[in-house]
């Protein structure tokens, strides 16, 4: 993708492991230099974490900058951007990926307003807010004629459409990123500016690791998936390596499920 004279930037929030990690590492193959958000990076902790990652993106030949901030926090917003802007100059991807369960499942009947709000504002709260930012400036980028593809992911799940009566915010949060997918999409469209929700299905990252028996036995043993495998977050992070790159450019709107097949209905 890097052609030497313009470097690709990609600005990944929860960059520092999981999923993130895995899209931050595909994006560095496929050329293009990162920022990397984290609530809590620390610049002492150089094995793992998003200084963990700094160091395999520039191991890969790429140049990667880590971000301390809270996605939720209305007064990280402008510095994120400021932040990726000192270090680069330009965003052409924005992923919001950063993303949290419930701190503990209630039954829908039961749920706090405190729980509630969290979610809310991790999840969904903050990456319209972020998006906001990120794509005004994307639109200036576009008018000063930047080239190449200039893209925002969100970084969805099969929750968006799954009940889970355990989880109602998180299920809430997720469908409203999907709605966030279209009206970016329908908004930014004629700037040439795309828009993309993935799905991703069960992938095997500390988010799910308290879960893990009891999704092998569904998985491995079960009918759950027409592939009988745990994602992978390299599954989801190669999905997103394919928008950055422009290769779903006349797409824009469009739902990646990463998956294994979830979201079919079989008899
Ligand atoms: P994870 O392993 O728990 O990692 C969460 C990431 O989000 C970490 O990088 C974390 O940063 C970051 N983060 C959390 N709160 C933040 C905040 N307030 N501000 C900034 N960063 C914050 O989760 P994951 O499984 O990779 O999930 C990533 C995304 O995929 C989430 O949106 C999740 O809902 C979604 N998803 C996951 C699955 C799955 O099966 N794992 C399925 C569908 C969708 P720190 O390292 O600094 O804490």
């Amino acid at each position: 993708m890097s052609d030497g004279k313009e470097r690709r930037i990609g600005l990944v929030t929860g960059g520092s492991r999981g999923i993130g990690r895995g899209i931050v590492l595909e994006l560095a193959r496929c050329g293009m230099d990162v920022a990397i958000v984290s609530v809590s990076a620390d610049p002492a902790v150089t094995d793992r974490g998003a200084y963990g990652v700094k160091s395999e993106v520039e191991a890969l030949g790429r140049r990667a900058v880590v971000i301390k901030a809270d996605v939720a926090a209305e007064a990280d917003w402008q510095r994120i951007l400021d932040e990726a802007l000192a270090a680069y100059g330009a965003v052409d991807l924005l992923v919001n990926n950063a993303g949290v369960s419930l701190k503990q499942r209630f039954d829908m009947l039961e749920t706090t307003t405190e729980s509630y709000d969290r979610v809310m504002g991790i999840n969904l709260r903050g990456p319209f807010f972020l998006t906001q930012l990120v794509a005004r400036r994307m639109i200036e980028q576009a008018q000063a004629g930047r080239g190449g593809p200039m893209a925002i992911v969100f970084v969805s799940s099969i929750s968006a459409y799954t009940s889970s009566v355990n989880r109602a915010e998180y299920c809430i949060s997720k469908a409203g990123l999907a709605m966030c997918n279209a009206l970016f999409a329908d908004r930014l469209a004629e700037h040439g500016i795309g828009a993309y929700e993935i799905r991703p299905g069960i992938i095997a990252t500390d988010m799910t690791a308290g879960v893990k028996d009891k999704y092998d036995q569904l998985i491995l043993e079960g009918n759950l998936l027409p592939q009988k495998r745990w994602g992978q977050p390299e599954d989801v992070g190669r999905a997103v390596a394919a928008i950055a790159r422009g290769d779903l450019a006349y797409s824009t709107g469009q739902v990646i499920n990463v998956d294994g097949g979830f979201h079919l209905r079989r008899l």
